[in-house]
């Protein structure tokens, strides 16, 4: 897929800008603090309905304005699609071909990206809480129905927990049968979660692997491992077995749930390990091989996406290729030249490899123009 043109008011510290882009590279040079990340998250926030650095909506509105908006056009093999998100301190709409789509599953998916930032490297350094975020953005972007399962869940965890802290505090058996139901509600929506996430981590896992061989030159081996709060997933396991797995571990934890006052299993505590060579490269591995595993993860991405919608992503490239080494940015820019859509942010284009620039366009950002 191709974005032909995108239209900015009151995003960030774009007044109003109209980007007629080019179909291969795009280059964004200029100062810090100019405005050049700021167009990639428009661009990541039009297909995803989501920022990839905030979860504040209000943030990407103008400093002083009432609303923001971004509008898109996307060349699809289907044909032309006009997008359009408006931010507002009520909320965000958010427009296909000029309807506007109750929900947001019907809009995610529709455009996909693929963004790599010098933040991805927290992937495989930071909390649990950023793997899960980034599972959940990449599923719903080719599953839109996992947005909508997702949301539902929060939804359930959220009154399970209100009801178990309220049993934490008054022991009486009256709510009983209440809990029941609620663990019920919770399992089919773990159950069916983790079955998505497990199949992803499949797919990613298949075309992951071999990008990381090659990036490390055939000396290291990559292994991703999803690690369920609850249920030992096998490969290949069927729903059902998974909700049974679910059915037991939250028989066994009932007690120990109600004395803490909240839900302690689920796809909102589970966690994905990487290993190198058989050792964790979140505890053991070097800057650079925790680079590298990050890098194969969204390279593998732009590969699965194209498997499971048919067409290539947008690729947003947000201040890394001055910190890849020669043979990692010559690796990536190969693999994916006349193929992606690429947009990349610079300082300067020194450390940026000539081919790529040669078919590029290049924009000069300053003060948001
Ligand atoms: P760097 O090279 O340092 O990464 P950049 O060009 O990528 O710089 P951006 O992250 O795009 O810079 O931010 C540009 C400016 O936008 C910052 O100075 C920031 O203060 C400003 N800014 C951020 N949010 C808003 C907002 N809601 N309204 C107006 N300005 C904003
Ligand atoms: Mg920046």
């Amino acid at each position: 897929m191709i974005l032909e043109s995108i239209k900015l008011s009151h995003f960030r510290n774009y007044e109003s800008a109209t980007i007629t882009f080019n179909p291969s590279v795009n280059v964004f040079l200029g100062e810090n603090a100019q405005g050049k990340t700021n167009l990639l998250e428009a661009i990541y926030v039009l297909a995803m309905a989501n920022s990839h650095r905030t979860s504040n909506d209000k943030e990407l509105i103008k400093w002083d304005e009432d609303y923001g908006k971004i509008e898109g056009r996307l060349k699809k093999s289907s044909g032309t699609v006009p997008l359009e998100l408006i931010l507002s301190k009520k909320g965000k709409k958010v427009k296909v071909n000029h309807l506007e789509q109750r929900k947001l599953s019907q809009y995610v998916g529709v455009c996909n990206v693929v963004m790599f930032a010098p933040e991805d490297l927290n992937l495989v350094k930071g909390s649990p809480s950023g793997r899960r975020r980034f599972i959940n953005m990449e599923i719903g972007q080719i599953q839109p129905v996992y947005i909508h399962d997702l949301s539902q869940y929060q939804k359930v965890l959220h009154q399970r927990n209100a009801l178990l802290k309220d049993m934490s505090r008054n022991r009486n058996k009256a709510s009983d049968p209440m809990l029941a139901i609620m663990t019920e509600q919770l399992i089919d929506l773990a159950a069916e979660l983790t079955f998505r996430r497990f199949h992803f981590i499949t797919l990613l896992r298949k075309w992951a692997i071999p990008v990381h061989a090659s990036i490390s030159r055939g000396l290291e081996d990559l292994e991703i491992i999803y690690k369920s709060s609850a249920v030992d997933v096998l490969e290949d396991m069927e729903l059902s077995k998974i909700k049974e797995g679910y059915e037991e571990a939250f028989g066994r934890v009932r007690e120990r749930e109600i004395d803490r006052g909240m839900t302690l299993l689920g796809p909102h505590r589970d966690d994905l390990q990487f290993l190198v060579n058989g050792r964790d490269v979140q505890t053991f591995g070097s800057q650079g091989q925790q680079r590298t595993t990050a890098l194969s993860l969204k390279l593998a991405e732009i590969e699965l996406i194209k498997n499971e919608v048919g067409e290539y992503p947008l690729l947003l490239l947000d201040d890394v290729l001055s910190e890849l080494d020669d043979f990692r940015q010559t690796h990536l820019l190969k693999t994916f030249k006349e193929k992606v859509q690429t947009f990349v942010t610079t300082t300067n284009t020194d450390g940026i490899d000539h081919n790529m620039l040669k078919h590029a366009a290049s924009f000069f950002v300053a003060s948001g123009k």
